[in-house]
Formats: C-alpha cells, structure tokens, sequence
C-alpha cells in the first residue's frame, strides 16, 4: 500500500487543534504518523493532547519542552511565567505520562526518515534553525535524505545540493532524487509563522512530495480554556496572533 505520513508536532497542549488536524488526516488517508515532538506545554490540555497522540501509536521525540516537564530540572534559568506554565503541566500529567516523557528519544529514524525536534546538530541543546548556516550544521549530521523538525513553530524547507544549503519556498514540493531535506512542518498548536491556523505536513512517499497543511480550528474555545486554568494570559492572546 502506498504510504502517505502525517508529521505533526509541536502540539503545546491544544486539543482543539490537535482534533482538527487528526480529522484532516483521516480525510486524506493518512496512513502513518510521526511526531515532531512537544505534545504539551503552553496549553491547557496536556493529558488530552498526550493521550490522543499516544493513541496512534507512533514514533515520538522529545521536545523541549516534553523534556522541561519530564525531566524535573530547576527552573531557575525561566522567566516566571514560563517557569508557572512548567508546573502546571507537571500537576496535569500523572506520573506514568511524565514517566513516558522522560522517555522519548531526542531522534529517531523511521520508514528511513528522520525525526529531531530542534536540530540533529546536538540534538538535546534544542537549538533554533531559522537560516542557512543553521540548518548547514545540522545537515553534518543528517545521514538520511529526509528529516522532518519543528521547534521554531514556522513552516520551512532547507535543501542541502552538492555541498551548498538552499532555503525553498513552497506549499506543495515534489523532492527530487540524491539531494538531502530538512523540513519544518510548523505548529499544529502554537503557529509562529503570523498565521494562527494549525500546521502540519504531508508526506506521500511513492510521488516523494510533501504538501503543508493550514486548517482553522476553535481558537476561542483553546483561548477559554488557558485562561479558566489561569495560565498567562499571553499564551491565549498569542493563538489568534499566529506568533
Ligand atoms: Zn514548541
């Protein structure tokens, strides 16, 4: 059967999103999974989003993010308000869910793909790739000829061709055969691209073409909710930003 994978991340805790997407997904017959990591944090439904994403039972690698939460390191380097949103999620989780956290790898290879949270260039230090020198040090190490990563919340395509790194600009890109890839499938739960619509990507291996997806979804009802659980009010008013 022909594979077509969804590859979605950065979830931040926002179920509304995270249905809307998963629905668009069945949709279009999505038929595997692969998560960019940082399923929680910011939003107000961890456990839900945590649940949902480890009901498709695919791979998953830890994102910041997972990793603050999980790994119980001290807050101290925080600002406050993001120290606040750590242990309320921290409380939200049960004991087992943080456990299973503190498990994911910081990058795995799947179906001969690879997946890293921030940058397969010291993966655990969750640096940022918003340029070409940035993406040419984590292409060093990029061994397969697709990775898939989030992080930066923005939707990005970087080509690595006889040596030299390219940004590409596209919705829909068939990749072409003996150059290497590494692509930003966005947010599906946070946007930072000034589009607030959730984003993911798709793969479909046999025509080798990714297409980026924007769907709207209930911003309103993901904004109540941060602020019923008494999260920064930032984090709600950021949503309808796309930033
Ligand atoms: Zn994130």
């Amino acid at each position: 059967m022909d594979k077509l994978i969804a590859i979605i991340g950065d979830i931040h805790s926002n179920l509304d999103a995270l249905e809307v997407v998963l629905e668009d997904c069945r949709r279009e017959g999505v038929t595997d999974y692969l998560c960019t990591g940082d399923v929680v944090g910011y939003g107000a439904q961890p456990h839900e989003c945590l649940e949902l994403v480890r009901s498709l039972g695919c791979p998953i690698v830890m994102g910041n993010h997972d990793h603050y939460v999980s790994s119980f390191q001290d807050l101290d380097d925080f600002n406050p308000a993001a120290a606040e949103v750590v242990e309320w999620t921290r409380g939200a989780l049960s004991q087992e869910e943080l456990e299973f956290l503190a498990s994911l790898p910081f990058k795995s290879v799947n179906m001969g793909i690879t997946l890293v949270h921030a940058t397969l260039d010291n993966p655990s230090a969750f640096g940022y790739v918003f340029d070409h020198l940035q993406a040419e040090a984590h292409f060093v190490h990029q061994v397969t000829s697709l990775c898939f990563h989030g992080h930066t919340h923005c939707p990005m395509i970087y080509e690595k061709q006889l040596g030299a790194v390219y940004r590409i600009d596209a919705q829909d890109f068939k990749l072409p055969i003996g150059r290497k890839y590494f692509i930003n499938v966005g947010s599906v739960g946070q946007p930072r691209d000034g589009d607030p619509r959730a984003a993911y990507a798709l793969y479909d291996v046999k025509s080798r073409t990714v297409r980026f997806r924007r769907l709207e979804y209930d911003i309103a009802s993901a904004q109540s909710k941060i602020l019923e659980a008494g999260l920064p009010e930032r984090l709600a008013a950021r949503l309808e930003m796309g930033q």
